[in-house]
């Protein structure tokens, strides 16, 4: 028989090697020394040697290295999470606040409550608030939170270690995701003395971060995560830590129980503070249900604001005293409520689906919605990525769609009603032909996502997307030239990007757009005409983006103008040489040298040289290689098999452009085998060579995983 003592020794030696390994493998930041972390290990090996009941699969003894998947083994909670009361009226919100009252003006006590739930609950052994229960407490009644969009945890910790994190499941069972956990950085792994108590809390991903995953998702052209919450989920149930690291996962405690020993809510969360347990810098104590109130009013305004998305705000009775006479029902606590915001989900009519052009010729479908307010702004279209992800959701113009706003400030379609079709609704076609100039679409390979307009040169659409890109933030900055400026540069004034830098006052009085009522130019377009004066001495790498040469955003640019002096060395450069840059592949180093090529091309920097821009680096090797962070950099990679989401050509893509190389047969200086199905030859003689062989899986890993 194993005692709880020998028990929980195990647990806490797996627990600390776990950490150790994941800090070595995973953050590359070694938390203990390669002696302490020997040391465990022996200890664990003989203790499992004396013990061997406690040996499990998940042992870190049954495991080399950086295997530490996860396994979601059910695991009960040590004292069960409720679920709270949703209400949707502020009117609901009296009729809690009298039940509080009458509680705390009853002569009732509850004796001895032994309380736990996903919010808070305590075992307090002296009943230090006797008195707390004769008079009225209104200093401080309640607690106000913000309700987070995540996914609700249970932290263990035994003796002060964090021995386990468990999904909320049904309340009584969760899942085993601790090596997840682990991976957050802002959860401690230590508390300090010596303290047996469980954090409730909400993993969550912030809005950015949340983006930023659907953005990965989408050039990796997989299925977006529909909100936060699903993005958090997803992102903690992965069987590789490696992958939940990546996900820059957030954390706030809003819950605990055990022993604490307080008499307020609101004092807990400010030791969990100094223990450096995350809390949410929008807690407010309030007085009265009416400041509670003004609280959710005030957070429903400034919800877009929020670093973070929220559904609503979850009051809380903030004397524990109190917390404890009130007790629970048998499935909720009642001494908190939650109310929940209206839906950030609204329903409307999916009135037509239209393609818009990009600035390499990308054509891309987008609905035409009839306009709806959704979490404070009027929402009338939203991309809808390309004509697979429509096909995926079904999507058909004449729908009624629920719509959503994804992150900050993108609006998704999430899917049709399906019980609201009356056969009317038209399967979307994509055009044949370019909505902007008229032009042939094509694939460029055989399995791109995307149709192209080919005609690069003269198609208006993306003259103008050119335009912007040229003014944006990451290329020449110019403040001054919006979409709508561009739209109008465009209509009389250019008609290409050779003459940009040529812009006068006389050629912008051309377009009404650019004049004001008494016929002079515009403050704003005097402001234009400066800003482009300005524009002409920028860094040469922000002017590589305002080239518009496909593949070449900030990475690139930034790689390039540290290996060349200047814009003329750059174009005079041959595919090999290119190729020779680590972290430029060859078919990267095809398309610039291509661009470079292109008479069409030397034409505008011949102009744009004329009108006196600079092309000189300043950077060129200084500060060798040390800010170019692509995930695959430095890797040589030999793809073989047939892969399920890469075709022949998309997959040398991707490892290029994600600064790794690509080569056809395996040899010692191959980083990585890349196996599909049917993989052949190749794989026995990586087999043979030691090489690493990782699937298609372990790949889109890698290429998530921090650079
Ligand atoms: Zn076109």
């Amino acid at each position: 028989m194993l005692n709880q003592e020998v028990k929980f020794q195990w647990e806490k030696l797996v627990a600390q090697i776990n950490q150790d390994r994941i800090a070595y493998y995973i953050h590359d930041n070694p938390v203990s020394s390669d002696q302490e972390y020997d040391e465990r290990m022996h200890e664990l090996l003989e203790l499992e040697r004396q013990f061997p009941d406690l040996v499990t699969q998940n042992s870190p003894s049954q495991r080399v290295g950086a295997q530490l998947e996860v396994g979601f083994e059910a695991v009960p909670h040590p004292s069960r999470l409720y679920s709270l009361d949703d209400v949707f009226e502020m009117d609901k919100l009296d009729d809690f606040d009298s039940a509080v009252d009458h509680a705390s003006n009853s002569v009732f006590v509850n004796p001895g409550t032994l309380s736990s739930d996903s919010h808070t609950s305590f075992n307090l052994e002296a009943n230090k608030h006797e008195d707390s229960n004769s008079e009225k407490i209104d200093a401080g009644k309640y607690l106000c939170e913000l309700k987070i969009d995540g996914l609700s945890v249970n932290l263990v910790y035994q003796d002060s270690f964090l021995i386990k994190g468990l999904t909320r499941g049904d309340g009584e069972v969760g899942e085993d995701v601790t090596n997840n956990i682990y991976t957050i950085e802002s959860i401690p792994k230590r508390l300090p003395g010596s303290i047996n108590i469980e954090v409730r809390g909400e993993v969550f991903l912030a809005k950015k971060d949340f983006e930023t995953l659907n953005r990965q998702q989408e050039e990796l052209a997989k299925p977006l995560f529909a909100n936060p919450r699903n993005a958090a989920a997803g992102s903690l149930r992965q069987k590789d830590p490696k992958v939940s690291a990546s996900r820059n996962l957030s954390f706030y405690a809003h819950g605990v129980a055990g022993e604490v020993d307080y008499t307020k809510q609101s004092q807990v969360y400010e030791l969990f503070h100094e223990w450096g347990i995350p809390i949410s810098p929008y807690n407010r104590v309030v007085n009265t249900i009416e400041d509670a109130k003004k609280y959710i009013e005030e957070y429903g305004d400034k919800r877009s604001e929020i670093e973070y998305e929220i559904d609503g705000v979850v009051i809380k009775v903030n004397d524990l005293g109190l917390q404890r006479e009130l007790g629970f029902t048998s499935r909720i606590p009642r001494w908190a409520i939650a109310y929940k915001y209206p839906p950030s989900q609204v329903h409307t009519k999916l009135l037509d689906i239209q393609t818009q052009v990009g600035r390499t010729g990308r054509v891309t479908p987008f609905a035409i919605l009839d306009p709806q307010v959704l979490s404070g702004s009027i929402v009338s279209r939203a991309t809808l990525h390309n004509a697979f992800e429509i096909e995926r959701k079904d999507i058909r113009i004449g729908d009624t769609v629920i719509l959503q706003k994804a992150g900050d400030v993108i609006p998704q379609i999430v899917g049709p009603v399906l019980k609201l079709r009356n056969g009317t609704e038209q399967i979307f076609q994509m055009p044949t032909k370019c909505p902007s100039c008229g032009a042939l679409l094509v694939y460029e390979k055989l399995g791109d996502a995307d149709l192209r307009c080919p005609n690069s040169e003269d198609c208006p659409a993306q003259l103008v997307e050119r335009v912007i890109n040229l003014a944006s933030r990451k290329a020449l900055d110019i403040e001054a030239l919006g979409d709508k400026s561009a739209l109008a540069l465009c209509e009389n004034i250019i008609s290409s990007i050779e003459n940009f830098f040529d812009l006068d006052e006389k050629q912008l009085s051309q377009n009404a757009f650019f004049v004001n009522l008494s016929g002079e130019l515009s403050k704003n377009a005097r402001e234009l005409l400066s800003q482009i004066r300005q524009a002409k001495t920028k860094s040469l790498d922000r002017k590589l983006i305002a080239l518009s040469i496909r593949h070449v955003g900030p990475n690139y640019a930034k790689l390039l103008v540290k290996h060349f002096p200047d814009l003329d060395t750059l174009a005079a450069a041959n595919p090999d040489r290119l190729a020779e840059i680590n972290g430029i592949g060859p078919e990267v180093a095809l398309s610039i040298f291509d661009w470079f090529q292109d008479s069409r091309h030397q034409a505008i920097i011949q102009s744009w040289k004329k009108a006196g821009v600079t092309f000189d680096s300043d950077s060129y090797r200084s500060n060798f290689d040390s800010d170019v962070k692509l995930p695959l950099f430095g890797l040589t990679i030999v793809p073989t098999g047939t892969l399920e989401n890469f075709t022949r050509e998309s997959i040398k893509v991707t490892i290029e452009s994600n600064g790794g190389k690509v080569t056809n047969s395996v040899s010692k200086n191959t980083d990585y085998l890349l196996i599909g199905k049917n993989a052949g030859s190749k794989l026995t003689k990586a087999q043979q060579l030691g090489v690493k062989v990782i699937t298609e899986l372990e790949f889109v890993q890698l290429l998530e995983s921090p650079a």
